[in-house]
């Protein structure tokens, strides 16, 4: 008995409550390779993310870490990073 993929995408998503994993808040839209295909990542279970479109766009090509160092780096700089709001980045701020 296979599994469909749209059934496993399914699951994927419910698996996080809709939810982007990234923890922005925003609703899951897509699937994102943990480890970037271009990186050498797999299409397996355990490299697959739901995740929101402006997480995934932000992301592209990097690692988690590399991102997230990223992200610190534009953060300390004051410059805006796209996958916070607004209201986030004065969280951050404060
Ligand atoms: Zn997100």
């Amino acid at each position: 008995m296979s599994v469909r993929p749209a059934e496993v995408k399914a699951r994927l998503f419910d698996q996080v409550g809709g939810r982007c994993v990234y923890g922005c808040g925003r609703a899951a839209d897509h699937l994102d390779h943990v480890m970037p295909k271009s990186r050498g990542g797999s299409n397996a279970l355990a490299n697959l993310a739901p995740c929101c479109t402006v997480c995934g766009t932000s992301k592209g090509s990097l690692t988690v870490v590399e991102w997230v160092t990223r992200m610190a780096v534009e953060l300390a700089a004051g410059l805006p990073v796209a996958v916070l709001s607004s209201v986030e980045v004065a969280q951050v701020a404060a």
